[in-house]
C-alpha cells in the first residue's frame, strides 16, 4: 500500500514548490492579492507536512502538535485567500474565532492526553470544516463562479468528504464503512495530494482569469461614465455592422454632443462637469434598449449604433433621448441645471467603413449645432443595404 511518510514528503515538498513559484508570480506581476496569502497558505501546509515527516525519525511528541496547529493554520490561511478573492466582508470576524478554537481544542487535546487516533478525529473535523466552507464559498448559488471555480470548489468538496470518512473511522464506526481503517486513512493522503496539485494551480489560474478580466475592463471601459470607451465601440460596431449585413437590416448610429458643456464647467466647477457627464449616461441609459450600443467617444462626445434600426426609427430614438435628457436636470451650486444634447443621426451603409459613417453623423451633428443646438439633424449619404 502507500507509504505515507513518503506522502508526507512529497506533499511537504509540493506545498513548498508552489508556495515558491506563486510568490515569484506575485513579484512580476500586477497580481490579486488574494495570491499572496495563498502563497502563504502553502508554505504553511508544506511546513506541516515536513514537521510530520520529521516526527517519526526525532520522535518528538511536541512535533506532532506543531505540525497539526501549522495544518490548521495553513488551512485557515487558505479558506482567508478565497475570502480576500471573492471580496467577502467581514470575513475575519467569522475566520478568526473559529481558528482561535480549533487550536485551542488542538492543544486541549494534547493536554488531557487524548490518543493519537482521538487527535486524529479532532483534526479531520476541523479541516473537514475548513474545506466545507471553502467548497460552500465557491459554489454557492450567489456566487456565480467560471467553470474553473466550481472545479475548484468540488475538488475542496471531496476532500471534506475524504476527512469526514476519516473522522467517522476514527469514531469506531468501521464495521458500518465501505473502506478499512487504513484505506480510509490512505484516502485522505490521496485526496489531499490532488487538493494540492489541483487547487495549488487552480488558484492561480482564476486569480489570472480574474486579473484578465479586470485588464480588459480596464481597456475597454470609460471610468468616469461607465460607458465603453471609443476603442471598444468601433469593435462592437463594426460586429453589430456585419451582422447587420448577413441580415439584411438596417443599422442607424447617431453622434450625441452636450450643449455648452464648457459653460456648465466654468459656472459650476469641473466636478459638476463630470456629474453632468455621469448624469447623461445614466439618462441615456434608461431611453435605450438592451441590445442598442452607446460609448463614449471622448470629452463630451458620445455614439449610439442601433442594430435593426431604419432611419425613422433612430429619428424617433434620437428625439427621444434628446427630451429625456432635457428633463433630467442636473443639480447644481445655483440649482437645478437643465441640460440639452445635440444629435447627428444617419443609417450606416451595408459596406461604409464605420469612419465615413462617423464623418456623416458629425457633419449632422455640426448641422444640428449651427441649426440652435438642441435639435437631432440627419445627416446626408444614401442608404444602400447590400447583403452578405
Ligand atoms: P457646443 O455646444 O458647441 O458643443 O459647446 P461646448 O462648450 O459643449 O463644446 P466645447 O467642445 O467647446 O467644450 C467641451 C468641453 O468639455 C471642453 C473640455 O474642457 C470639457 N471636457 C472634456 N472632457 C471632460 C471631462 O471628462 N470632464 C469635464 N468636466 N469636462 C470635460
Ligand atoms: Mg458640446
Ligand atoms: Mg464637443
Amino acid at each position: 500500500m502507500i507509504d505515507i511518510r513518503t506522502f508526507m514528503l512529497v506533499l511537504g515538498i509540493g506545498n513548498i514548490g508552489f508556495a515558491l513559484l506563486m510568490a515569484g508570480y506575485a513579484r512580476g506581476a500586477a497580481s490579486h492579492p488574494a495570491m499572496r496569502i495563498w502563497a502563504g497558505a502553502r508554505l504553511v501546509q508544506g511546513a506541516a507536512h515536513l514537521v510530520g515527516w520529521l516526527q517519526p525519525e526525532l520522535a518528538w511528541s511536541a512535533l506532532v502538535a506543531t505540525g497539526n496547529a501549522l495544518l490548521m493554520i495553513g488551512t485557515a490561511l487558505e479558506l482567508a485567500a478565497y475570502c480576500v478573492f471573492l471580496a467577502l466582508p467581514r470575513w475575519a470576524v467569522a475566520l478568526l474565532p473559529f481558528t482561535a478554537l480549533a487550536l485551542l481544542a488542538l492543544y486541549g487535546a494534547q493536554a488531557l492526553r487524548l490518543d493519537a487516533v482521538q487527535g486524529m478525529v479532532l483534526m479531520s473535523m476541523a479541516l473537514g470544516l475548513f474545506s466545507l466552507a471553502m467548497a460552500w464559498l465557491l459554489l454557492r448559488p450567489g456566487a456565480h463562479g467560471s467553470v474553473l471555480q466550481r472545479l475548484i470548489g468540488v475538488n475542496n468538496l471531496v476532500f471534506a468528504v475524504a476527512m469526514a470518512v476519516r473522522a467517522w473511522h476514527g469514531l469506531g464506526h468501521t464495521h458500518a464503512s465501505l473502506l478499512s481503517a487504513a484505506g480510509a486513512h490512505h484516502a485522505t493522503f490521496i485526496a489531499g495530494y490532488i487538493l494540492m496539485i489541483v487547487n495549488g494551480f487552480g488558484f492561480l489560474l482564476l486569480c489570472k482569469e480574474k486579473d484578465d478580466a479586470r485588464m480588459v475592463q480596464l481597456a475597454t471601459i470609460d471610468s468616469l461614465t461607465g460607458l465603453i470607451n471609443r476603442h471598444a465601440f468601433f469593435d462592437r460596431t463594426d460586429s453589430a455592422r456585419m451582422l447587420a449585413r448577413r441580415q439584411c437590416s438596417p443599422i442607424a448610429l447617431m453622434m450625441i454632443d452636450i450643449d455648452h458643456f464648457k459653460r456648465i464647467n466654468d459656472c459650476f466647477g469641473h466636478a459638476t462637469g463630470d456629474e453632468a457627464l455621469v448624469l447623461f449616461a445614466a439618462t441615456a441609459g434608461t431611453a435605450l434598449r438592451d441590445h442598442d450600443i452607446m460609448g463614449r467617444l471622448g470629452g463630451e462626445e458620445f455614439a449610439l449604433v442601433l442594430p435593426a434600426t431604419d432611419l425613422e426609427g433612430a429619428i424617433l430614438a434620437a428625439e427621444r433621448l434628446r427630451m429625456t435628457v432635457a428633463a433630467a436636470p442636473l443639480p447644481t451650486s445655483a440649482g437645478a441645471y437643465a441640460m440639452t444634447i445635440s444629435v447627428g443621426v444617419v443609417v450606416i451603409d451595408a459596406h461604409e467603413h464605420i469612419n465615413a459613417a462617423l464623418a456623416r453623423a458629425d457633419h449632422a451633428l455640426y448641422a444640428a449645432k449651427t441649426g440652435g443646438r438642441n435639435r437631432v439633424s440627419v445627416g446626408v449619404g444614401q442608404l444602400k443595404v447590400v447583403c452578405g
